[in-house]
């Protein structure tokens, strides 16, 4: 098994990518630390999903957004699993609108959301990984933060900083073999996507090369990769997950 007694975390993993990157590593033998902002009944379910696998899980309530909070997960999780190996920073929201009618609200929340609490995370986790000498990060962008997309400035703009974030973070971190990668989906179907328009779906898909949405696992199985030792000499990779979008 590719993560035999490792411990990941997983931000937003009460459903969607989240989720599937959690039960991916699981049947790799990875214990999992999870978090939503509320233990909820979802949250409740993957966490038992996760048990019956026969590893360590547990999920937290946490607001990744928020400095302070990161930080006592974080802590949570070292002092419930002993030791953290990975953190995939995938918890993420949308708030769409066109510039001229986005309100400050909508663009703060995407960019706190989406790009703070890959800094938040990335901050809890560092001196834990740094002190072991190895680790892994993982941040889920999109392919919207390389091209741009109508309606999601504020979208596209925090999923870009995480681009520059994360190739900030693989130089200062190299030396320590922490390796730190982006993991860019294009169009995955999950609750997230439910909320869009049918026309529009439709649209996105008549754009992909290979004609459909992506599934969960299909990033899921790309973050495995990035998580074990299967790319032990890559950091700083920006990999889109697309079905080959051009402008990806
Ligand atoms: P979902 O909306 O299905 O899930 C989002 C997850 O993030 C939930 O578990 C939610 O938990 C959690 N979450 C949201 N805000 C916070 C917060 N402040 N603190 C802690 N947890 C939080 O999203 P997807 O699975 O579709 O997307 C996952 C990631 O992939 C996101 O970063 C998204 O931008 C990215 N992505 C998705 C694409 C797609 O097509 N689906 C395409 C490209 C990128 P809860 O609600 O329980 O709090």
């Amino acid at each position: 098994m590719l993560l035999q007694g490792q411990t990941a975390i997983i931000t937003g993993a009460t459903r969607g990518i989240g989720r599937s990157i959690a039960l991916r590593f699981a049947h790799e033998g990875c214990n999992i630390a999870f978090c939503g902002r509320t233990r909820s009944e979802a949250m409740l379910a993957v966490e038992a999903e996760l048990q019956a696998l026969g590893i360590q899980a547990r999920g937290y309530a946490a607001d990744v957004a928020d400095y302070a909070s990161a930080q006592a997960f974080v802590q949570a999780v070292a002092a419930d699993f002993g030791r953290i190996d990975i953190l995939v920073n995938n918890a993420g929201i949308t708030a769409d609108a066109a510039v001229k009618r986005m309100t400050e609200t909508q663009f703060d929340q995407v960019v706190g959301t989406n790009l703070k609490s890959v800094f938040c995370m990335t901050k809890a986790v560092q001196p834990l990984l740094w002190k072991q000498g190895k680790g892994s990060i993982i941040n889920i962008g999109s392919v919207v933060g390389i091209a741009g997309n109508y309606n999601q400035a504020n979208y596209a703009a925090s999923k870009a900083g995480i681009i520059g974030f994360s190739k900030s973070c693989a130089k200062e971190f190299a030396a320590r073999n922490i390796r730190v990668n982006v993991v860019c989906p294009g169009f995955i179907a999950t609750e997230m996507t439910d909320q869009v328009p049918k026309e529009l779906l439709d649209t996105w898909c008549s754009r992909i090369p290979m004609k459909r949405p992506g599934t969960t696992d299909e990033v899921a199985q790309v973050c495995l990769f990035f998580a074990s030792d299967m790319s032990s000499y890559l950091t700083s990779v920006v990999l889109p997950v697309c079905g080959g979008m051009e402008d990806a």
